[in-house]
This record gives C-alpha cells, sequence and structure tokens, in this order.
C-alpha cells in the first residue's frame, strides 16, 4: 500500500532546460514590473508574476484573496452548525439515509492522504526538499491526523463551511487571470487548509543563547583581555512554524484534498440544497427575504 517511498518528489531538469526557464522567467518578470497594480485605487507597481503589488500579491498568496475581508471564525463556527442542523433536520431523515451517508461519508475520507509514515518531521520539508508541494500537503494531513488526533471530519466540515460562505460573501478577485470556479476554489482550499495547518502543529523548537546582561571582572588584572566585561547568557527555546508565504502552495494542496474528499462524499450539488442555503443565510445573519433571488442570479452566472 502507500508507504513514504510514494511520496512524490518534483522532476529534476537539466542544468541547460533550468537556465532557459531561468531567463524566460526573468523575461516576463521584468515585463511586469513596469504595470500598475490591478486593486482598483493601488497605484503601486507589480511584484513578481503577480498582477498585484507586493501587499496585494502577498495576501492573495496567503489568504486567496488580494481584497477581501476574510471568514470570521464566528461566522465559520455559525455556518458549521448550519450544515450539522441540515443532516440532522432535513437530508438524513431515515436510517437508511444516514447509513448512505455514513457509507459515503467514509468512502470520501479514504480518498485523502494521510499515511501515518507521512508524518515526516520538520527538517525535512525545509529548504529544497524535493517533495512536491502535494507530497508536502499530505506531511501536514498525517500530522494533522496521525499525531495531534485531530479528525478529518472537522476539516471537510471546515471546508464545506468556508464553501457555503463564498457562495453568500466571496468576490471575484480584481484583476483575475483564472476563471471564476478555478479562483474560488483556490479561496476555499486556502482557508480550509489553513485550517489543518494550524492545527496540525507542524512546528520545531529553535535553540539559541541569548546575551541578558554583561559582567565586569571585579579585580584589575594585567591582562588587558581579562579586564573585558563577559557576557551572560541565557538558553532561549522558540517554536518556529511554516512561513505562510512560502507553504501558501502546500497549503492549497491540503485544501485540494479536502474539496475531492467533500466531492466524492456529497456529490456536486450539495450546494444547491434551498434548506441548507436557507439555514446558512440565516447563520451569517443576512436578511432573509432579498437572499433567494441574490443567490438565483449567482447560480445564473456560475453554471
Ligand atoms: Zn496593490
Amino acid at each position: 500500500m502507500r508507504n513514504r517511498s510514494f511520496l512524490p518528489t518534483t522532476r529534476r531538469r537539466s542544468r541547460k532546460d533550468r537556465e532557459r526557464r531561468a531567463v524566460a522567467l526573468a523575461l516576463s518578470k521584468k515585463a511586469n514590473r513596469d504595470l500598475p497594480c490591478a486593486v482598483a485605487g493601488c497605484a503601486r507597481k507589480r511584484h513578481d508574476l503577480y498582477p498585484y503589488c507586493y501587499t496585494h500579491a502577498q495576501r492573495y498568496r496567503r489568504f486567496g484573496h488580494p481584497t477581501m475581508k476574510l471568514p470570521a471564525p464566528a461566522e465559520l463556527r455559525a455556518v458549521e452548525e448550519a450544515v450539522k442542523a441540515w443532516l440532522e433536520q432535513d437530508l438524513l431523515t431515515t436510517n437508511s439515509d444516514r447509513k448512505a451517508f455514513r457509507l459515503a461519508w467514509a468512502e470520501g475520507q479514504r480518498k485523502v492522504h494521510h499515511h501515518p509514515s507521512y508524518a515526516l518531521p520538520f527538517y525535512r520539508l525545509e529548504g529544497v526538499s524535493g517533495y512536491t508541494q502535494q507530497a508536502k500537503g499530505w506531511v501536514i494531513l498525517s500530522h494533522y491526523l496521525h499525531r495531534r488526533g485531530h479528525s478529518l471530519s472537522d476539516a471537510m466540515l471546515r471546508h464545506m463551511a468556508i464553501r457555503l460562505w463564498a457562495e453568500f460573501k466571496w468576490t471575484m478577485p480584481e484583476g483575475s487571470r483564472k476563471r471564476f470556479t478555478e479562483e474560488r476554489n483556490r479561496f476555499v482550499d486556502t482557508g480550509a487548509g489553513r485550517f489543518v495547518l494550524a492545527n496540525s502543529c507542524f512546528t520545531k523548537a529553535t535553540t539559541e543563547e541569548k546575551v541578558i546582561a554583561w559582567e565586569r571582572p571585579w579585580y584589575v588584572s594585567d591582562n588587558p583581555d581579562e579586564n573585558l566585561p563577559r557576557p551572560i547568557t541565557e538558553t532561549i527555546t522558540k517554536t518556529k512554524r511554516l512561513d505562510l508565504w512560502r507553504s501558501a502552495s502546500l497549503v492549497r494542496a491540503i485544501g485540494g484534498e479536502l474539496r475531492m474528499a467533500i466531492q466524492h462524499a456529497m456529490g456536486s450539488d450539495w450546494l444547491s440544497d434551498c434548506r441548507l442555503l436557507s439555514k446558512a443565510s440565516e447563520a451569517l445573519g443576512l436578511p432573509q427575504g432579498e437572499d433567494t433571488s441574490g443567490l438565483s442570479r449567482h447560480f445564473q452566472k456560475e453554471h
């Protein structure tokens, strides 16, 4: 079955190939650099290959959107409760429904890659590890499940809650070059992936000697070196997390795994259940009269 040796690694390129790609990349970066940021009202120049300036690119990479206010934890918890209530009250009313749902949900969970042997230590993912972003995502998922003992159901529920939140509040980012669905999935995957990364406690402890005071010798020696003050040090332990900018792709890979599992468990039309949508909009405190018309417009745009 799956084991550590099957963690996918990136393809090694020849030196010539690497050089050619570097030149092409530098050229496109140069062409992009002089254009203004795509966010309205932002006059700064673009960063790297993004259609945004450094600040907006950073937000886009870390949170999946350059300008939007992110879902508040309380909002997401309320939507999660709405999803649970929908399952309990509306969807799973008979015993056979419940049984079928449990089977489908478990089948979805089995699609997520999280073998215990994937739980590599922190240093294996630092620097050039050779693993693909997807492989790194599996490592984090393995820590989340096997090391911390968290449930995959919680992560899937969080993904569903963010997806529902996005149904009501997400807007297409300005200057995007992607399609609507792709961009929205990217946002939802980022949010859910960050939930797993935060709860995986994937950190390392570093220790360093910090000078806390200087000690002067109490006697005066003939040797000038012995008269210099000596440092008094203390060992400080710091917890280091994965850098949010650099881990953005692996965070999205985790979200992608969860999205696939949900699609397997729930199918793709669970979001068009009007009982769920009205419960979720109530949980978000949206006006009840208007939202149905807004939603149908939303759906027409998307499908
Ligand atoms: Zn900007």
